[in-house]
C-alpha cells in the first residue's frame, strides 16, 4: 500500500470535474476495448527510445497492472505449460495464473548459478519484476536484463517484464528497462512490458498498460473484451490529463523523500531489534524490506500467527513460492505507516519472535 497522504486529492478533484463536463461521451460511455486513442499515445510517446518510436499499436490501456497479468494468462496459457518465474514471485501474479493450472519454474536472478537460457527452455513466458521487486525490493542487473532478452529471443519465450516500482526510486539511475534493451534491433522483440499509475498516484485509479508488439496486443485486447469491455472511461481520461500535467515528475522526489525516510526509520529499528535473527539488504527503491532468517528454528509461516497475535503483519516468503515451500523469510512494508508505527512494529515482531523461540523450549 502506498501512504494514502501521498494522493494528490486535490488535483485528482480538478482533473476529474474537468474529465466530466469536458469529455461526457468519452468518460461516461462505453470506450475502444484497447483504451482511450489518447492515452495509448501518450504512453507511446513515453517510452519510445532513440532506436525505436513506439505507436497506439504497440499499447494495451488495462484496468491496472493486475489485469495485464490476468490477460496475459488468459492469452497464453493452457493447462501444464511452463512459466519460468522470478524467485520470490509477486503473489498476485501466481493468483491470476494458477487457476490455469501451470507449472512453474523458480528462476533465482540473484544468483550466480541462475542461468536463463535453461529456465526459460520450453516456457511458454518468463516473469521478472526487475526494478525494486515484490517481495524482495531488489535490482535485477544491467547484464541479467540484456540475459534475460536473449534468452527470450533464443528460446522462444515471451519476457513479461511487470514494472509498478521503478518510479519509486530512491538512490540513482536505473539500468534499462528490459523493453528498452529489446527495442535497441527496432523492435519490442519478446517484452511485454506492464505499466501502472498505482504506485506514484493512486492505485485507486485503476489504470495500467501493456506494451508490446502488435499481434501480442490484438490477443491481448481479445482476451479483454471477456473480461471488461473497456477501463473506466474516467479514470482513463484523468490519467491522460495527469502525464500531461507534470505532476508525475514534479512529485517523484518529494515521494521518493518520505519513503526514504520510512525505509531508513524501519531500517534503524529492525538493526536495533531483529539483527540477532533475521539478515536483510537496504532497497535502493520500492515498498518493501525481504528478511531472511539467520536461525533455522525461525519459521515465518508461524510468525504470521503470532504477529498476528502481537497485531503486527508480516508477509511470510511461503506465499512467493509457487510450491509454497519457503518458510525462511519475510516481507515487511516501509511505505504505508510513519516512522513511530513502524518502530513499535518492530518491537512487536521482535516479541513475536521471543514467542516462537520459546514454542522450541
Ligand atoms: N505487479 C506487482 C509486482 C505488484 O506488486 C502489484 C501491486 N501490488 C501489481 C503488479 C498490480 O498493481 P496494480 O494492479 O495496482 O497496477
Amino acid at each position: 500500500m502506498p501512504d494514502p497522504a501521498t494522493y494528490p486529492a486535490e488535483e485528482l478533484a480538478n482533473i476529474a470535474a474537468n474529465a466530466i463536463r469536458g469529455y461526457p461521451a468519452e468518460t461516461l460511455g462505453y470506450g475502444p476495448i484497447e483504451g482511450l486513442a489518447d492515452l495509448r499515445m501518450l504512453i507511446a510517446q513515453r517510452y519510445s527510445t532513440p532506436s525505436m518510436t513506439l505507436s497506439k499499436s504497440n499499447v494495451l490501456i488495462t484496468t491496472s497492472g493486475m489485469q495485464g497479468l490476468d490477460l496475459v494468462g488468459k492469452a497464453l496459457l493452457d493447462k501444464g505449460d511452463l512459466v519460468a518465474g522470478q524467485f520470490p514471485t509477486y503473489l498476485g501474479a501466481l493468483d491470476a495464473w494458477r487457476p490455469r493450472q501451470p507449472q512453474f519454474r523458480n528462476m533465482d536472478l540473484t544468483s550466480a548459478d541462475c542461468d536463463p537460457f535453461a529456465a526459460m527452455n520450453a516456457a511458454k513466458f518468463a516473469y521478472t519484476v526487475p526494478n525494486f521487486s515484490n517481495p524482495t525490493g531488489r535490482l535485477v542487473g544491467a547484464e541479467m536484463r540484456s540475459t534475460l532478452v536473449d534468452a527470450a529471443n533464443q528460446t522462444g519465450a515471451w519476457l513479461i517484464e511487470d514494472d509498478p516500482y521503478g518510479s519509486l526510486n530512491y538512490e540513482g539511475p536505473l539500468p534499462p528497462n528490459a523493453l528498452e534493451i529489446a527495442m535497441r534491433c527496432g523492435d519490442t522483440g519478446p517484452v511485454v512490458y506492464l505499466g501502472t499509475m498505482s504506485k506514484l498516484i493512486s492505485p485507486g485509479l485503476r489504470v495500467g498498460w501493456v506494451i508490446a508488439a502488435p499481434q501480442m496486443i490484438e490477443a491481448l485486447t481479445l482476451a479483454k473484451q471477456g473480461s471488461d469491455l473497456c477501463t473506466s472511461g474516467i479514470t482513463q481520461r484523468i490519467a491522460c490529463e495527469v502525464l500531461k500535467s507534470g505532476i508525475i515528475e514534479t512529485r517523484q522526489p518529494t515521494i521518493a523523500a518520505h519513503y526514504r525516510s520510512r525505509r531508513d526509520a524501519l531500517c534503524a529499528a529492525m538493526s536495533e531489534h531483529l539483527s540477532d535473527w533475521f539478515e536483510w539488504e537496504v532497497p535502493a527503491g520500492g515498498m518493501f524490506i525481504w528478511a531472511k532468517a539467520r536461525d533455522p528454528r525461525i519459521n515465518t509461516d508461524r510468525l504470521f500467527e503470532i504477529g498476528l497475535e502481537e497485531k503486527v503483519c508480516i508477509s511470510p516468503s511461503s506465499v512467493f513460492d509457487a510450491n509454497g515451500d519457503d518458510c525462511t523469510g519475510m516481507r515487511i512494508n516501509f511505505t504505508l505507516n510513519a516512522e513511530d508505527r513502524l518502530v513499535e512494529a518492530v518491537r512487536r515482531l521482535a516479541r513475536s519472535v521471543e514467542r516462537l523461540l520459546k514454542e522450541h523450549t
